[in-house]
């Protein structure tokens, strides 16, 4: 028998297993993003668990038409097929509304028309400067909500335990933007409760994230999550390869190349006898050789 992975052990008895992959459609698939599309599909498929997608499709000017389209049927060439109906942000604006409003209701945000070049000379941290306000500003103004001086840990299981104290380290942050968009923080939390997210498995960049999500899960009383950082790619210049640096789509009439590369990226060490095979045979080999705690235990892997 395999040795169990962390995400087996966390999960208890009769608890399932819900995964997913939240991208947001500002290009095509590129090969970091595959990296955390596949450790998230492995880790839900090796565990008997369900892999849901949802597109995070909150900020338009950022995303070129066609993007979510062309990144699920990238994922279908690839052999990763995901449970239940996609769900796309955009056609849950009211319940991000609808949560807002509460956060307000309990004096739990306020708001603040700082600008960008304000905020920049603050320093690393926003200064709350805006909370000892009396009346609203004119519009347009960004919601902040209150941190407070707490210290917010977890027990990653790729990078190992992490923790932050959220005024010191994070401070005051926006959920809702300026320019009247709902802020990645917000929306990601709503719809991870939304959809009984019980595990995620993502990209590095997001593990500073996760105190401010998993306080904000707290304020709203929502279910705990286990959480796995895997290392983001970094090209040559150290650089995050990402869709808004134009990093490259991946091929998917090279599906089996780029599904190798990856699990080997990902550690797991694939044979070089499936090295040509097709996608979901090399997916079914991985599903049952998955070892998390292979995953290098780092932030970024160079790509070449
Ligand atoms: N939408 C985010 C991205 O594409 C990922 C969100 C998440 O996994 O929490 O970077």
């Amino acid at each position: 028998m395999q040795t169990p992975t962390a995400s087996q052990i966390n999960t208890k008895p009769g608890q399932s297993y819900i995964g997913r992959f939240a991208p947001s459609p500002t290009g095509p698939l590129h090969f970091g993003s595959l990296l955390a599309a596949l450790a998230s599909f492995l880790d839900a498929r090796a565990n008997q668990g369900k892999w849901l997608m949802r597109i995070e499709d909150l900020d338009p000017p950022r995303e070129p038409a066609g993007s979510a389209e062309l990144i699920l049927q990238q994922l279908q060439d690839l052999g990763m097929i995901w449970d239940d109906e996609v769900l796309y942000q955009s056609t849950r604006l009211d319940a991000y509304k609808e949560i807002v409003d509460q956060l307000q209701d309990r004096d739990l945000c306020y708001p603040c028309n700082c600008t960008r070049g304000q905020v920049r000379e603050m320093g690393r941290l926003y200064n709350g400067s805006c909370r000892k306000r009396c009346a609203p500003p004119e519009k347009p103004y960004a919601l902040r909500l209150k941190t407070k001086a707490l210290e917010i840990g977890f027990d990653d299981e790729i990078q190992g335990h992490f923790s932050q104290q959220l005024e010191l380290d994070a401070g005051d942050f926006v959920i809702c933007r300026k320019d009247g968009l709902f802020a990645y923080q917000l929306a990601v939390v709503v719809d991870d409760e939304f959809q009984n997210i019980t595990h995620i498995v993502r990209g590095w960049d997001l593990l500073d994230s996760t105190p401010r999500q998993i306080y904000l899960q707290r304020v709203l009383n929502y279910q705990k999550i286990s959480y796995a950082h895997i290392p983001i790619i970094v090209d040559e210049k150290g650089q995050k390869l990402s869709k808004q640096a134009f990093a490259p789509s991946i091929k998917t009439d090279r599906a089996s190349e780029a599904i190798y590369k990856a699990l080997t990226f990902l550690g797991q060490a694939p044979p070089t006898g499936i090295a040509k095979e097709k996608p979901e045979s090399q997916l079914e080999w991985a599903i049952e050789n998955w070892d998390s705690q292979a995953v290098a235990k780092v932030d970024s892997l160079p790509l070449e």
